[in-house]
């Protein structure tokens, strides 16, 4: 019988989640939802050097907007808990003492100016300035030193770290679903720290560690830690749990929009979009970083889109609901190379789920928005009438304006007329083509609206064409003047329909209030 399927995210909680580890997040989901199985969310907090306050919650925050909740988490808790590296720590001693005792691991007492003082002696070759085979032999470690001395330090309390012994030579191999066989050149990689000083295992450790206790059968994540892969093959055969090691996938990178390097947040703040899921502030600087949430996304857009930023659907359709990416999802068509980010065509799908949305849902999406806009319009601020700002209301301007809305707080922008005067009146757009007998049309078709039997799209429309039938102007002339004075500028539904909306009185007002 296979073995269930099981999957993890498994982020450092060190700030704000890139869209490139929401992704990851999503890869995940899809690939445990089609194959029935779990997916895990892990904090890997064991560096306390870089732990940020505040960021596991978050990033549990962020998968919720995103729709994408793990089965297990720190928060949620489960069969394998606790899903926090830092509360497992007593779990991770005694396999660095089985690699230690198999000959595979060492400590090393070092201190932190001895491994300065060997980088510096390799000047800036990066690659010789490493902890390995040819300088281990000259560092105070267990394998240089003799063993009594290594008994008196560890006796008296001297502060070591553990090392992993890389092999000379050696080929390592890892079959990645995406890359197919990856080879790695032993010689080329360091003895990584596996346990600290302090007693905390580093990433390399607690990873394969948890992803055995764990039971993990496939590890997703992103290309930047391929280069970590030979020594996790390593550990895992060492520990002796090869059979078990979970299929890896190295995601591609998310790269810039002109392809060049890796997308960082510093991209976002230089081109003006957002990286991070969801607003970040630092909380030693108090800085905040943009988020696609904040920005005006929906999370389903969001998730469309990061779906297609390095997986190929082998068709021509680009929107898929979560269930139709579970059920199309394969990682075999996840591309090998970068992914570049486009935020035209991120903002593409947003209007197109805006678009797709039905009005109640867009009314509760459009809600803040609207509610801001009337905060921030000072004096304009009150909706002039109650009836205005009901659900059913909010419901019908919604569908008049989601066309023209790719990002949530454009429904302000484009329905502000519906809730408030227009604060300023685009005079000059109808300037030219001003006459005084478009004034006097104005002024008797405002007193005709007055005694207007009933307030309807159509009956004003009538009346409208009546009046300016007998002013002896076309319905063309008056309509961009009518919609300026309703709207305050050259956008917008047909006027008609807004003068509905808006009333009776509120029309009239709208209507007198302009004069050229
Ligand atoms: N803790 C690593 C990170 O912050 C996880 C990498 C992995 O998935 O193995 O991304």
């Amino acid at each position: 019988m296979s073995k269930k399927v099981r999957v993890r995210f498994a982020p450092s909680p060190t700030g704000g989640l890139h869209l490139g580890g929401v992704r990851t997040v999503l890869y995940n989901y899809l690939f445990a939802r089609q194959h029935g199985g779990d997916f895990v969310l892990r904090i890997e907090d064991t560096d306390q050097a870089r732990f940020v306050e505040g960021a596991e919650q978050y990033i549990m925050d962020c998968l919720k907007w995103c729709g994408l909740e793990p089965d297990e988490s720190p928060e949620k808790g489960g069969p394998f808990a606790p899903y926090r590296q830092s509360e497992r720590k007593h779990l991770y001693y005694e396999y660095a003492q089985k690699l230690i005792d198999s000959g595979h691991a060492y400590y090393a007492f070092d201190t932190t100016e001895e491994i300065e003082k060997m980088r510096n002696t390799y000047g800036n070759d990066d690659h010789k300035a490493q902890y390995d085979e040819t300088t281990r032999g000259y560092m105070r470690n267990s394998i240089s030193l003799p063993p009594d001395e290594v008994v008196k330090l560890l006796e008296n309390g001297t502060p070591y770290v553990v090392r992993i012994k890389m092999p000379v030579n050696q080929t390592i191999r890892l079959t990645d679903m995406i890359r197919g066989e990856v080879t790695f050149d032993s010689s080329l990689v360091d003895d990584k720290v596996l346990l600290k000083a302090d007693g905390m295992p580093t990433y390399h450790l607690a990873v394969v560690v948890d992803d055995y206790l764990m039971q993990i059968t496939h590890a997703f994540r992103g290309e930047e830690w391929l280069p970590s892969a030979p020594v996790h093959v390593l550990l895992w055969e060492y520990l002796g749990w090869k059979e078990h090691m979970p299929l890896w996938a190295h995601l591609p990178l998310i790269l810039k929009p002109d392809g060049n390097g890796k997308l960082s947040k510093r991209d976002g703040d230089r081109l003006g979009f957002p990286v991070f899921a969801m607003n970040w502030t630092d909380p030693k600087t108090g800085e905040i970083t943009k988020g696609f949430r904040e920005m005006g996304f929906m999370p389903q857009a969001f998730v469309n889109m990061l779906a297609l930023l390095g997986w190929n659907p082998g068709v021509e359709k680009e929107i898929f609901t979560l269930d139709e990416l579970i059920m199309a999802f394969s990682i075999e068509r996840v591309h090998k190379g970068g992914a570049k980010f486009d935020f035209e065509k991120a903002k593409w799908f947003n209007n197109q789920y805006i678009h797709h949305a039905d009005n109640e849902t867009l009314a509760k999406l459009a809600m803040p928005y609207i509610e801001d806009g009337l905060k921030n319009t000072g004096i304009n601020s009150r909706a002039y009438d109650s009836r205005l700002m009901t659900y059913d209301y909010l419901q019908r301007v919604v569908g008049l304006v989601k066309d023209r809305c790719t990002l949530l707080p454009d429904f302000w922008a484009q329905a502000h007329f519906f809730f408030v005067t227009p604060e300023t009146i685009d005079v000059a757009a109808i300037k030219d083509k001003w006459n005084d007998q478009k004034q006097q049309f104005f002024s008797n078709w405002a007193a005709a609206l007055e005694a207007l039997p009933e307030w309807n799209e159509q009956a004003i429309e009538a009346s409208c064409n009546e009046h300016a039938l007998q002013a002896g102007l076309k319905k063309g002339d008056v309509m961009l003047p009518l919609r300026i004075m309703l709207v305050g500028g050259k956008y917008g539904p047909g006027v008609f329909i807004i003068a509905d909306m808006i009333g009776k009185e509120e029309t009239i007002k709208r209507i007198k209030a302009v004069h050229l």
